[in-house]
């Protein structure tokens, strides 16, 4: 047996802790200062090797934990906000936001009801009212920041099995979704987890949701519309970034008694900015709505907004009810009611802080500023010999071919970018056929950083 300690020593204020303070805060300063490099991953014999097992029974200490942080594992992660990181759907959180995430994570808040968390969720309010807005969502609109747009647009379609199971009488045989092929993995993945089936509406040329299209698919429905409960559509496609017709989905949605869910986690961001916001006539028809700040609102991870039309119809589909949940108060809002979830972190706040700081026009530049960039590297695209545009970007997605180059040319060429540390990309593909995909959110690149890159495709 070993001699008895203190079992609060690690709750201790004292100079060690002090002395991890600074650290911690000089290693934040040093990363929101510097350029970032961009990182990369290393195989797991490799990290067994450098960081081995280092959960021991008498700890390693803070100085080491932390070295084995910042030389090893910090490094074996990709920098999301590397200017040329225009992979997937890239991050660039402000340095506002990043900090107010440390705030946040040091002041122990619940997010989860009001009775435990009022002033964070009061502020995380705020800004998803700013959200609301900017989707000409009726007042009495609200939702709650969930951890991604997956958990989101899950919530959501639960929400509206709901509302439709609560207005029939019985069950159907399959309750089932409306949505194109472009509609978000996660959507699909919702309906597996609800055991719902999917009514599939033809895209058109770029894979968008049409209203005509959907009004011939719910007409030609064998089942008659028995079971359907929601139409989801996308405001900014993940592989394409092309917004769907959502006033013709709305309207069909209407006709049909069907709840619209809006995927806007990428694209939502764009509402900010003018020059795009017609593109989303009709979203104010949506039921509910996904927006991920952690995507292209600077804010960090995990931030994504989900707001409800009718946030009542939401709260009778997830609100938990249990003994030791009756004291909560019900007269007042609790996020916890909007969502799959019941602890929660008040990850809304960063995305407040954000936006409070700088204000909405701020938003609303960096956004358009991002829509330039890629409408000027679509331009550079179109102007060169050996690259193709497959499509004039919409948003701030560029899809182009390197003529001549086949699937394993296009990820050789993105594997030597990332291992040389210049830049992270991936192919796609559309309609069969491999082609390289870029995704800008990040107000620090620029057409000067892209060119090389692009040069880089002829060496
Ligand atoms: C990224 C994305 C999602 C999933 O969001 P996560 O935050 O990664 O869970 C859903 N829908 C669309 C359109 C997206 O682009």
């Amino acid at each position: 047996m070993n001699p008895p300690t203190d079992p609060a020593r690690m709750h201790r204020h004292d100079e060690e802790t002090e002395r991890l303070a600074r650290a911690a805060f000089d290693y934040v300063a040093d990363r929101t200062e510097r350029e970032v490099p961009l990182d990369g991953p290393r195989p797991a014999a490799e990290l067994d090797k450098l960081v081995g097992a280092s959960v021991t029974r008498d700890g390693l200490g803070w100085e080491e934990a932390l070295r084995r942080f910042t030389e090893v594992l910090a490094k074996a992660t990709i920098s999301m906000d590397h200017p040329l990181h225009l992979a997937y759907v890239p991050a660039a959180p402000t340095e506002a936001a990043v900090l107010f995430d440390l705030v946040v994570s040091a002041s122990s808040i619940f997010g989860g009801s009001w009775q435990e968390g009022a002033g964070a969720v009061y502020a995380e309010n705020q800004a998803l009212a700013w959200l609301a807005d900017l989707c000409r969502l009726p007042a009495g609109a609200g939702g709650c920041f969930v951890s991604g747009g997956s958990a989101a647009n899950l919530s959501a379609l639960v929400a509206a099995r709901h509302r439709a199971a609560t207005l029939r009488e019985g069950r159907p045989a399959r309750w089932r979704i409306a949505a194109t092929a472009e509609a978000h993995s996660s959507v699909r993945s919702a309906a597996e987890i609800m055991d719902v089936d999917v009514l599939p509406v033809p895209g058109d040329h770029r894979g968008a949701l049409r209203g005509e299209a959907l009004r011939d698919a719910l007409a030609a429905d064998p089942e008659e519309g028995d079971g359907l409960f929601a139409v989801v559509a996308t405001a900014g496609s993940t592989n394409l970034g092309v917004v769907d017709d959502l006033a013709g989905a709305a309207d069909a949605a209407r006709e049909h008694d069907l709840w619209l869910h809006v995927d806007a986690a990428y694209g939502g961001a764009a509402l900010a900015a003018p020059s795009v916001h017609g593109l989303f006539d009709g979203i104010e028809g949506a039921d509910s709505v996904t927006i991920d700040p952690h995507k292209w609102l600077f804010s960090p991870f995990d931030c994504a907004a989900l707001v409800y039309r009718d946030p009542a119809s939401a709260a009778a589909a997830h609100t938990q009810k249990a003994s030791y949940l009756d004291a909560v108060t019900r007269d007042e809002w609790n996020p916890h009611d909007y969502a799959f979830h019941l602890s929660r972190r008040a990850r809304g706040l960063p995305f407040w802080f954000s936006l409070v700081t700088h204000g909405t026009d701020a938003y609303r530049e960096a956004v358009e500023a991002t829509l330039t960039l890629t409408r000027r590297v679509a331009a550079e695209i179109a102007g060169r010999g050996g690259l193709e545009l497959v499509f004039e970007p919409e948003l701030s997605v560029v899809l182009f071919r390197r003529k001549g180059w086949e699937r394993a040319d296009y990820d050789a060429w993105a594997d030597r970018q990332l291992t040389e540390g210049r830049a992270f990309v991936r192919a796609t593909s559309w309609q069969g056929e491999p082609v390289m995909r870029l995704c800008f959110v990040n107000p620090r690149t620029t057409v000067e950083m892209v060119r090389p890159l692009l040069d880089s495709m002829f060496d």
